[in-house]
């Protein structure tokens, strides 16, 4: 098989590397595409372990079966993967909550990931894919499922559908954080953002309005903005420290990335925010998300920016580092005509 590995901080290799025999469990998925994750360029600037072959938003289709996996899949079958792979044997586990497994190992991080021409996985973590959902869809579906698991967080904790919702960062997190909430009828998702581009489609999407950084202050200002729910959607550590005094006493932070800002951290620590839970999803969140894109609520192609081949990967590294936050970068096996 070939497969993009990460030799040192910042350096991948794309080679061909020896094809990696099935364990009890597992099937062997034909990996057609994937989407770049931020944290995948995370790993890849600086890497859990070396020698690892990144990627985990994929999608493909089985070409081997072990034996224990031949009740529920069959060759050939469209399929994506849930990427934590969980113990199942814990607590969290058997109560299928597998992103709280203390033992899980990440695709991509931990254990190969999909930037290779195949992937094995174990089957209780593959996911078929609809027959209306494509291949890039597919490989939507786990950066999808965080903007849904984000939204049902907020329903669960009672948050009034009037509430003034403000999304810091226009990047592919946010636009689909937006486009849940618009979906689950939260009527005031405000976006802020630097890229004009993405400011507009997010306005496309639904938002109340969007602020572009460049002139964030005044906006705000003017309008006398407070906010009831801030969803840090993007590292902005500035931004969130001069949003301080627009979010309410008593919002409720959502971090889809890790706070660093002092301020911030005391003020949730003394209790004037409160701290949400957004990180990842669940496992039927997939099928969630498969569902409201079949029937339209959800607009995931417009999140692609750029589409390029598995073996040029390497080559386009620094322009996909340039554009992140612009949009998704689909990877594609060489032989992808066919499939788009
Ligand atoms: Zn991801
Ligand atoms: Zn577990």
């Amino acid at each position: 098989m070939n497969a993009v590995q990460i030799l040192a901080p910042g350096k991948v290799e794309y080679d061909s590397v020896p094809s990696l025999p099935l364990k009890s469990g597992e099937v062997k998925i034909s990996v057609i595409c994937s989407a770049i994750c931020g944290s995948d360029l995370k790993n890849i600037k600086n890497p859990v372990q070396t020698n690892m072959i990144p990627g985990h938003e994929f999608s493909g289709f089985i070409s081997e079966l072990s034996e224990e996996a031949r009740d529920h899949f069959i060759i050939g079958e469209r399929v994506t993967a849930f990427p934590m792979i969980s113990c199942m044997k814990c607590d969290s586990c058997l109560e299928k909550r597998f992103r709280d497994c203390n033992h899980k190992l990440s695709m991509g991080f931990h254990i190969p990931g999909s930037l290779a021409t195949e992937v094995n996985v174990d089957h209780r973590f593959v996911i078929s894919l609809d027959k209306d959902i494509s291949f890039e869809q597919g490989a939507l579906l786990e950066h999808l499922s965080c903007g849904y698991r984000l939204t049902q967080e907020i329903i669960q904790a009672d948050v009034l559908k009037n509430s003034k919702i403000l999304v810091i960062g226009d990047g592919p997190i946010a636009l689909g954080d937006l486009q849940f909430l618009k979906n689950a009828k939260f009527e005031n998702v405000y976006v802020i953002g630097k890229h004009k581009r993405r400011l507009e489609f997010a306005l496309e999407l639904g938002a109340t309005q969007t602020f572009d950084l460049n002139d964030y202050k005044e906006l705000i200002l003017q309008e006398e903005h407070i906010f009831d729910i801030c969803i840090v959607a993007a590292p902005a550590d500035e931004v969130l420290n001069q949003m301080i005094p627009f979010l309410r006493e008593g919002c409720i932070l959502y971090p889809q990335t890790r706070i660093n800002d002092s301020t911030t951290l005391k003020s949730i620590e003394n209790g004037i925010f409160k701290l949400g839970r957004a990180f990842a999803y669940a496992f039927d969140d997939f099928y969630r998300v498969m569902e409201k894109i079949i029937k339209k609520e959800i607009e995931s192609d417009k999140l692609i920016s750029s589409r390029i081949s598995l073996e040029n990967f390497t080559e386009k590294l620094p322009e996909i580092f340039i554009d992140k936050g612009k949009g998704k970068t689909i990877v594609y096996n060489a032989n992808y005509d066919k499939y788009i």
